[in-house]
């Protein structure tokens, strides 16, 4: 066969490149987008929906270490520990290099001594310890948070993959695994094309991808898909106890998510500068003010730092902080305000969109 020219290879070069773009394109696509928006103003810490997604999703051999869902405290460095300083998403477009999490990093799964502590006859003498000595676990600075007394402050972030329009797992992944599903935006790992280069794992700017260390493949967050096709909501939003999590499409314009994101813009992204339009938004916490050096209360000071709301969910926070407390100074004169009442949420119902069947009507599989 005749060599290529320079020309040839490089016009090869550019069609190929062409035509993964347009593949990548495809694999994006989406008719509808599926959201959820956390009202950080009502999680309780409770870590419901963590387990609810346990159990249901991560029990089998190599997930042991796997949370989908993961509630930290704020400041904190998180699951994985310090996931916000890997790197990865984008950059005026332009994808960014990003660490690789480790096992590690995100807490093993511990063994504890079960066993000795309530059979091995040893009473007082023995106590219940997990193996080995970890060191990180997925809620392990519970509670902590950060400023001095009497400001210290902390408040919980509930996380999940955030089944993002521009996924940078989806772009990394030189197998073409990832994709969104087109009925709904979920982004999915096919199991059959991965073959756990870990790419996504690097790529992911919130580190939501676990590396399934026995099946040799990357797994996440899927959204509960199967019981959407039911119209069921997902586990974690359905057992949430603080009814705080809703669940809907965004071009709902009559639905909550909608209203909160697009209309009263009281719902934000987490880390917009990581540039993967991340598909699940967080209405900011409001706090108490701020004690000045006198020990008076500083009206003009809430007690989280704006400045630390800002870092976490962007300059659009400004905005609906102030928002948020007009609508509170309203209601406390004696008005009405919608955004308040669908926040408060006093019919269950009204935060799951058209998925509120019953739970109990879906096939289970054997435990
Ligand atoms: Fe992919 Fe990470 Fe976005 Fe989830 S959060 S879709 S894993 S980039
Ligand atoms: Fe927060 Fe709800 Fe999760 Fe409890 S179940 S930790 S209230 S999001």
């Amino acid at each position: 066969m005749a060599e290529l020219s320079e020309q040839q290879k490089q016009e090869r070069a550019q069609q190929l490149a062409a035509e993964a773009k347009s593949l990548k394109a495809k694999l994006r696509e989406a008719k509808r987008q599926v959201a959820m928006v956390f009202d950080l103003n009502k999680c309780l810490g409770c870590q419901t929906c963590v387990i609810a997604c346990k159990t249901l999703w991560t029990r089998e051999e190599g997930m042991e270490y796997m949370w989908w869902a993961t509630v930290n405290t704020q400041p904190g460095k998180g699951t994985p520990r310090d996931w916000e300083k890997m790197g990865g998403g984008f950059r005026e477009e332009e994808p960014q290099a990003g660490q690789l999490p480790t096992k590690r990093d995100f807490g093993e799964a511990w063994e504890f001594n079960y066993d000795e502590v309530f059979f091995g006859g040893k009473g007082n003498t023995v106590h219940l310890q997990p193996s080995g000595a970890p060191d990180w676990g997925p809620n392990w600075d519970e509670d902590q948070g950060g400023g001095q007394y009497p400001n210290s402050f902390y408040f919980y972030l509930p996380r999940i993959c955030n089944h993002c329009t521009k996924p940078a797992c989806l772009e990394a992944c030189p197998r073409n695994a990832i994709y969104k599903r087109a009925e709904d935006g979920i982004v999915l790992i096919s199991e059959e094309r991965c073959k756990g280069y870990r790419f996504c794992l690097e790529a992911c700017p919130y580190k939501k991808i676990y590396f399934n260390h026995a099946r040799q493949l990357g797994q996440k967050c899927i959204f509960c898909y199967p019981r959407l096709e039911q119209g069921v909501a997902p586990a974690c939003a359905r057992q949430c106890p603080g009814r705080l999590r809703f669940v809907g499409f965004l071009d709902d314009e009559g639905g909550p998510i909608h209203k909160l994101v697009k209309q009263w813009k009281v719902a934000l992204p987490l880390h917009p500068e990581a540039g993967t339009e991340p598909n699940v938004y967080y209405v900011p916490p409001l706090s108490p003010p701020r004690f000045d050096e006198q020990g008076n209360l500083d009206e003009s000071k809430p007690r989280i730092p704006t400045e630390y709301l800002r870092y976490l969910f962007g300059p659009a926070v400004d905005q609906a902080l102030a928002t948020l407390t007009a609508e509170m100074a309203k209601t406390k004169a004696g008005g009405k305000s919608e955004l308040l009442d669908t926040l408060i949420v006093y019919e269950w119902k009204n935060l799951f969109g058209p998925f509120t069947n019953d739970p109990a009507a879906l096939d289970r599989p054997p435990v």
